[in-house]
């Protein structure tokens, strides 16, 4: 009886959340609609305007605004009132402290309130690790190493950080997650994404999604999320940021969109353009995706923003219209509710003179503005457009960042650790060295409290490089010195002579991380001086640990025999140089896992899931050569996989298959595993992977005990999409693999 009352409760309670939910909709709805029949078409057009924060700092000119920064009150009177602009975003050249921006959110909201309808400014930021343009804010890895945690809870405890810190500041809106998938490792963004398999994407962006937003993103700690770039943005063929791609409509389907709908389904409230084409039309210009995919098949009723300068680049860069006027006409009747555009007020009057000459109907702008305004409603702007500021205590606090180090340290992956070179004991001699081993931004990457992040000028003294943190735990008897340069040496001789004198020796190589079109590469190689420093390092004989900062899989075959230990960090944080360093002693047992394939060549691009045909054509010597496998990470202590047992509850889409497996932690410490289901079709109408990610669960085990995990896959995963674009599931045979278990079972 109790049972059924508590059921019953359980009942009334959902009935009564989804009864406010709606009641809030409509509400908002009607408030919505009432305003806009008050809009002028000016006030409209503003709306969906957005312009960046440097147009409005005091200062000679853009982007050189002077120090300290103030807002320059005539600028922001043009921007809010006269041109009736409804968005802002971005940082400076330098970050703001966080006075800063709560002193500019409440003017700039001030002065919104001087408009006529008072409709309040929406900021948007890309906080997209963390708190980026803010001093003081919590730093955490880039999605990639958030990607390599396999820990979804963990990273929406995160993302919630991000949008604490966010709200902090006066931003409601952040310009994350990125659910490209990253297919290329060339592309200058890879280590923006969660890296190259879908499964894993869609999981962790819905997990960021809803750390962002909770269950009410109106609260004064939640945010908008805004899923970008829609879509394809990371395969471009060359390599190179916002060029070419050439993506076939089944391969964006089965790829591209799922990571969208997802996120869709998660209720992300906005959405950022492409900045690239694909087979030949720019994403910004293209209405089939932007209007009959998005909105009429994926269903998505919110926002969508442009990227950065995206409409005038159909004119400038893409060559799909002749001049700004003819780019805004086609941008707008795509589908883009809101153009960044972001330094002049040249879109609002083209669009307006558009909208006067019949080009672009007022229904359509009507629409737009109906969807800010609902974004807007949501994040309960209305009510409060700037939070009281006073209620962020843990702003920048202890207690995020010890997330933030929790994140890194299930991030870093050990890759390889032949006679257990790891974990060092404290009172081992060693030398550090190497081009990355002393430098926040080396740990951090872009988007890191300036666009490039590569100021090391900004990053807080108190947190420690990879050399603070080694000699935090291992004192003098860890020497350093960097010994070369990213690009050429410094001191090989000095190095090789102190290397003489240690037991082990730790290298940290890596790139100078760069974002967009500031990060373009012509190879992914190393640059020679590193290879030749390992190689020297080499002839001594002695223990070498490789340290990899790097967001994407840089080739180091040439090294990779010469080292005994190799760990990857990839952008791992302000607390990455801390986590490393407890995992390099054996203080944190790794958990972390690759989310994309190492590659052994330059030249062979083959991913984890590829076709049969890539993988060996009737028992020839196979051309994908990893030199590390998707998924792949080293534990200091050992799990043994046990009782595969898989059935299914039909045959049809409704069904689920039913998996379990034990692992037992044979080892002789506590360890967390990642218990990954790959499903294998074997024979379909469209060549199948050789396997795909299906299911992943992160557990904990203690040294000598065992758990049983179940999953409960539903079989829309294992659909694929056909020769007519459609996805189906095919009868058939299939094969499970856990581990190194394998079962098959049967879809009639
Ligand atoms: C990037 C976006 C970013 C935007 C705003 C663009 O250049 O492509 O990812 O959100 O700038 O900063």
């Amino acid at each position: 009886m109790r049972k059924i009352l508590i059921i019953n409760l359980k009942l009334f309670l959902i009935c009564l959340i989804i009864f406010t939910g709606c009641q809030k909709k409509e509400n908002n709805e009607s408030r919505v609609e009432s305003l806009i029949k008050q809009m002028t078409l000016e006030e409209k057009i503003g709306q969906m305007t957005q312009i960046t924060i440097n147009y409005m700092l005091e200062g000679s000119k853009v982007y050189e605004a002077n120090l300290p920064y103030k807002l320059d009150l005539d600028s922001l009177q043009k921007t809010i009132v006269d041109q009736k602009v409804g968005s802002i975003l971005g940082g400076a050249k330098a970050p703001f402290t966080l006075k800063q921006w709560q002193t500019f959110n409440t003017q700039i909201q001030d002065y919104a309130n001087k408009t006529r309808l008072k409709i309040p400014v929406i900021y948007g930021v890309d906080a997209i690790h963390g708190g980026t343009f803010a001093i003081g804010s919590t730093i955490f890895p880039q999605q990639i190493g958030l990607a390599a945690t396999w820990n979804p809870d963990l990273v929406k405890e995160l993302a919630g950080i991000a949008a604490y810190e966010c709200r902090a500041t006066g931003v409601p809106w952040n310009f994350s997650p990125v659910l490209d998938i990253g297919r290329n490792p060339l592309w200058s963004r890879f280590f923006e994404t969660f890296g190259e398999d879908v499964y894993l994407t869609k999981t962790m962006g819905r997990a960021v999604i809803e750390g962002y937003q909770g269950d009410d993103p109106s609260d004064p700690y939640h945010v908008a999320a805004c899923m970008k770039h829609f879509v394809g943005y990371s395969m471009p063929i060359s390599g190179k940021d916002r060029t070419q791609s050439w993506i076939d409509e089944r391969m964006l389907r089965e790829y591209f969109l799922p990571s969208f709908q997802e996120a869709i389904k998660a209720n992300a409230l906005t959405l950022m353009v492409n900045s690239g084409e694909i087979n030949g039309i720019p994403v910004h210009a293209n209405k089939y995706l932007l209007t009959n995919v998005l909105r009429k098949e994926l269903g998505f009723e919110g926002l969508v923003v442009t990227d950065f300068r995206d409409i005038i680049l159909l004119h400038k860069s893409h060559h799909v219209a002749a001049n700004y006027k003819e780019a805004v006409k086609i941008a707008v009747n795509a589908g883009i509710d809101m153009s960044m555009v972001p330094m002049d007020f040249e879109f609002q009057k083209y669009l307006l003179e558009l909208v006067n000459e019949g080009k672009v109907p007022l229904s359509r702008i009507d629409e737009s503005v109906k969807r800010i305004l609902m974004v807007k409603y949501k994040l309960g702007l209305f009510d409060d457009p700037v939070p009281d500021f006073t209620k962020y205590s843990k702003y920048g606090s202890e207690e995020f960042a010890k997330m933030s180090l929790k994140a890194a340290q299930e991030s870093i992956t050990l890759l390889k650790n032949t006679n257990n070179t790891l974990p060092f004991k404290k009172k081992q001699k060693i030398l550090l060295c190497g081009p990355t081993s002393d430098e926040m931004n080396f740990l951090n990457g872009p988007w890191t409290y300036t666009w490039q992040g590569n100021e090391e000028e900004h990053y807080p003294v108190e947190k420690h490089t990879i050399k603070e943190a080694m000699q935090a735990i291992g004192g003098k008897n860890v020497e350093w010195i960097k010994g070369i340069g990213l690009t050429k040496s410094i001191d090989i001789n000095t190095t090789l002579k102190m290397a003489k004198n240690v037991e082990a020796i730790v290298v940290c190589i890596g790139e100078q991380h760069a974002v967009e079109e500031k990060g373009n590469i012509n190879n992914y190689m190393l640059a020679d001086v590193q290879y030749e420093l390992v190689k020297e390092l080499a002839k001594l004989n002695k223990p070498i640990v490789l340290v990899v900062n790097s967001g994407r899989p840089q080739i180091i075959s040439q090294v990779e025999s010469l080292c005994d230990a190799i760990t990857i960090c990839y952008l791992p944080g302000n607390e990455g140089g801390d986590a490393l360093s407890q995992i390099l002693y054996g203080q944190v047992n790794p958990s972390g896992k690759l989310p994309f394939t190492w590659h052994k060549y330059p030249a062979t691009i083959s991913l984890y899931d590829h076709k049969y045909s890539d993988h060996n054509i009737e028992g020839k010597p196979a051309p994908f050569q990893p030199l590390f496998e998707f998924g792949h990470g080293l534990s200091y202590t050992t799990f043994k996989y046990s009782n595969l047992n898989v059935s299914t509850t039909g045959s049809s889409i409704s069904d689920t298959l039913d998996v379990t497996i034990s692992v037992e932690n044979i080892g002789d410490l506590e360890g967390k595993e990642v218990v990954r289901v790959y499903i294998s079709d074997l024979y379909a109408s469209i060549t199948p992977s050789v396997k795909r990610l299906r299911a992943f669960r992160k557990i904990n085990i203690k040294a000598g005990q065992s758990k049983i995990v179940n999953f409960e896959i539903p079989l829309t995963e294992l659909t694929f999409v056909d020769a007519n674009n459609q996805w189906i599931l095919e009868p058939g045979e299939f094969t499970i693999q856990v581990d190194k278990l394998h079962r098959t079972f049967m879809l009639q």
